[in-house]
């Protein structure tokens, strides 16, 4: 068969979408959610079923064409597309079923967080995803999966019970802890490498009504809200996930406008329980703490805290940002990140520290793929404009903030918060002992690396 016959005998079998540079919806179809990446793919196809997403695997492999797998498309160094190759885009198959009983959820791949938040909401119930809605819970389940419920339930990954996969070889099978748990093992954590995810069965658990929000101080306080808020932590109520945050007030609604563009150090809190329980659960912290300059904690739908940076960080502003997991806090970290906050090159620009631990810390490092359960907090420091001629000022500003953070955390980072100009080492030593493991099961599952446009671990010798 010549190229062009391959290529018209795949599109006569696919069901989806097919979009080519040809077509007028190209441009919007290609787009991702960092508007700093701008691949230019041969095609792109929507899948409608597990039918198109065997028949584009198997195209691409013998074609020789790279293939790029999306979900929600917001992978920081756009993982989830490819130059002169073939997107498998999922974000057509969607739908969730929840099993109120066994409370687990089956979702398409092609959901959101918010798709998936909001099916399970009407059940009273929810799993451990990260803060911004419009995420894929693809991308974000295979490497890891962390928010707010994750010091109560752990991590997405520690969540999930099994998975439809479509292996290099265009077959099917399914990954669970009866049936190939040895792929169940290496997709809680390895990433995009193992095949083609379709669904996704999660554990659920009861979340209903929140007590959550935003607390946020002058940062000039900073220091010993960072000092105050590493001892809190040890012993804090796992109901209450809160992450730390060093950033600036935006100019705008719904703002106070005496403190638009003020730099602040900000709790951002969810107790997933009353509004007299996280309000004991907050008072030791906050008792030691200077007045706030703002506190919109209320109670509110899991839903609600979870879309609640949605308007803030749209689709399409320049992204580039730098991860990494941190032990301990020590005051020298603590000089050098209130250092580099002070140089933020543009307001929306930021570091969180998230927190990594309580149920995460039960799971031991060789029981799933994620290895970095040691690690106290996720570290994301990441430069954000929406003006593409910032691009070159925020990365340098993320890269300068890293360099001189990096000596006091642990050496490797969330590959969720990779970018992909940090070299091989950096995977290697977020895996650690685990990554001989992921190497080999590569080796089983995808001998040939088709599946190489993400955090990639090559197979095994
Ligand atoms: C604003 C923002 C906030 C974030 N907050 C958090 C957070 O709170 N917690 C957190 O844990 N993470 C967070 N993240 C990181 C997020 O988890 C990653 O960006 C993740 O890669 C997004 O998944 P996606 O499906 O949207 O990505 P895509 O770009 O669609 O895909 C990313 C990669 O995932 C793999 N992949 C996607 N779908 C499949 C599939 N079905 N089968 C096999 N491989 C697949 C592929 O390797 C692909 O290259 C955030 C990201 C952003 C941009």
């Amino acid at each position: 068969m010549t190229d062009n016959q391959a290529l018209n005998a795949f599109k006569q079998n696919f069901r989806g979408d097919l979009v080519s540079p040809a077509d007028s919806g190209y441009d919007e179809a290609r787009k991702l959610y960092n508007g700093m990446i701008d691949k230019r793919p041969r095609l792109i196809g929507r899948c409608a079923d597990i039918a198109d997403v065997m028949a584009a695997i198997n195209f691409g492999r013998d074609n020789g064409w790279p293939i790029a797998v999306r979900g929600g498309g917001h992978n920081g160094p756009g993982l989830g597309s490819v130059d002169d190759g073939l997107v498998i885009d999922l974000s057509a198959m969607k739908g969730v079923r929840v099993d109120p009983e066994s409370r687990t959820a089956r979702v398409g791949a092609g959901c959101t967080q918010g798709d998936l938040d909001h099916a399970t909401h009407a059940f009273g119930l929810a799993t451990p995803a990260g803060i911004i809605s419009t995420t894929g819970i693809a991308g974000l389940t295979l490497s890891g999966g962390h928010g707010y419920l994750s010091r109560k339930y752990g991590l997405t990954v520690d969540n999930l019970l099994e998975a439809d996969v479509v292996l290099a070889d265009g077959t099917f099978v399914t990954a669970s802890k009866e049936k190939n748990s040895d792929l169940l093992w290496a997709l809680r954590g390895g990433g995009g490498n193992f095949g083609v995810v379709t669904s996704f069965k999660f554990q659920l658990h009861p979340v209903g009504m929140v007590f959550a929000g935003p607390i946020a101080w002058d940062q000039k306080h900073a220091r010993t809200i960072m000092q105050r808020y590493r001892e809190f932590l040890q012993q804090a109520p796992e109901e209450l996930g809160v992450f730390l945050g060093l950033k600036k007030v935006l100019s705008s609604a719904p703002f106070p406008q005496e403190i638009w563009g003020k730099r602040i150090c900000l709790l951002m809190c969810c107790y997933n329980g009353s509004e007299e329980e996280g309000t004991k659960a907050l008072a030791p912290l906050l008792g030691s703490l200077p007045e706030p300059w703002l506190n919109w904690m209320g109670v509110m739908p899991y839903p609600a805290v979870q879309s609640m940076f949605d308007g803030l960080y749209p689709k399409g502003m320049q992204w580039y940002w730098r991860g990494d997991f941190v032990k301990t806090l020590p005051d020298q970290a603590i000089d050098a990140h209130l250092e580099h906050a002070e140089k933020t090159p543009s307001e929306l620009s930021l570091m969180h520290l998230y927190p990594i631990d309580g149920k995460v810390h039960r799971i031991r490092n060789d029981e799933t793929a994620w290895n970095c359960r040691d690690a106290t907090w996720s570290m994301v420091i990441a430069g954000i404009d929406p003006n593409p001629q910032q691009a070159g000022p925020i990365a340098r500003w993320a890269k300068a903030y890293w360099d001189a953070v990096h000596p006091y955390d642990l050496g490797g980072a969330y590959p969720n918060f990779m970018m992909d100009d940090e070299g091989d080492g950096r995977l290697r030593a977020t895996f650690g002992e685990n990554y001989g493991r992921l190497a080999e099961l590569k080796k089983k599952y995808d001998p040939a690396n088709v599946f190489r446009v993400n955090q990639n671990i090559r197979p095994a010798a």
